[in-house]
């Protein structure tokens, strides 16, 4: 920890990597700062170094490689909102950005990849992320890593932040028979949710085929919710079934959070109403004109 810390601004990816190698964990690197700031402001957080990403191209835009898209760390909420291809071929991601309270400012600056790596249990990216089972990449000094968002969830080894970068974030195009939705229960508007809950179906006719859910704000990390829903795959959707889902993903939350956006107790069962809400926003067709740019 240092009194007077100092500020870097890397060029490109191989600089900033080399930096944060030589600096160990003295380093604190900074996006969007929506976050960061903050801490850094009150003084609860001195590192020895502030690592500006900001200026590495590399980390910005947004590429299709045949089914995937590749996503820059530094995209900014608004653009993950906008963007042709993520509306297009994301449109759960993109409606889900557009949930995001905060006003123009968060939007604006904001990124993805802060948003991730912050690990927040009440943001909004990760469960719409998680819902389609996204990768993201890696760079520390044992190179480039690619993992399943999920794994790096539940793996607190991987030094973001200060060790190494998130470069980007992989996912796979949702295909045209892909019905989603994501609710986010919230006390007001531009709040943080009490309960998101973000839903992804696929139907075979009148049958559901599969069903992925992912809650997030009820718990510290967001819950997925695949294989506990496989007992209902193979019939149409009634309001019983509905309801049995709703159950499922309230069973699902092991230890509730209690803070501003609600007492655990009640934020579990909005759980289930949270994944229900979802999942018949799925089922009425939600479409791309839904996404306001
Ligand atoms: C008033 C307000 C309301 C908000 N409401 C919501 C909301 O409703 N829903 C929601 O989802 N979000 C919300 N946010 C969060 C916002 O969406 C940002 O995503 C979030 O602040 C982090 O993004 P950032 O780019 O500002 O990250 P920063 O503040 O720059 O960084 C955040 C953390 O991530 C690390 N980091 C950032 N980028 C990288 C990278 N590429 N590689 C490694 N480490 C990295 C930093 O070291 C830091 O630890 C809100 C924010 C504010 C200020």
């Amino acid at each position: 920890m240092s009194l007077h810390p100092m500020y870097a601004r890397p060029r490109d990816l191989e600089q900033a990597s080399q930096l944060l190698a030589s600096l160990s964990s003295g380093a604190v690197i900074i996006a969007g700062g929506q976050e960061i700031m903050p801490f850094i402001n009150y003084g609860v957080m001195m590192p020895d170094v502030y690592v500006d990403i900001g200026g590495i191209k590399a980390l910005k835009g947004v590429n299709v490689n045949d089914d995937e898209v590749s996503i820059g760390a530094l995209t900014v909420h608004r653009d993950i909102q906008s963007t042709e291809d993520i509306v297009e071929r994301l449109p759960l991601l993109a409606y889900a950005a557009q949930q995001i309270g905060g006003g123009w400012q968060v939007h604006n600056r904001g990124t993805i990849g802060g948003n991730i790596v912050s690990m927040h249990p009440l943001y909004d990216i990760a469960p719409a992320l998680l819902a389609l089972d996204a990768d993201v990449e890696l760079l520390s000094d044992k190179g480039l890593q690619r993992m399943s968002l999920l794994q790096l969830q539940n793996d607190s080894s991987h030094g973001l932040g200060s060790s190494s970068i998130l470069t980007k974030i992989l996912v796979k195009t949702m295909l045209p028979n892909v019905l989603w939705g994501y609710y986010k229960l919230k006390n007001s508007a531009g709040a943080y949710g009490s309960a998101n809950a973000a839903a992804v179906i696929q139907m075979d006719g009148e049958k559901i085929k599969s069903i992925r859910i992912v809650i997030g704000a009820v718990s510290e990390t967001s819950v997925v919710i695949s294989k506990a829903l496989d007992g209902y795959l193979g019939g149409a959707y009634t309001l019983e079934i509905g309801r049995a889902i709703e159950k499922v993903c309230i069973d699902a939350i092991d230890e509730p959070l209690s803070d501003q956006q609600g007492d655990g107790v009640w934020r579990k069962a909005m759980a289930g109403i949270a994944a229900r809400r979802a999942t018949e926003m799925a089922l009425s067709n939600l479409t791309t004109s839904s996404i306001k740019r």
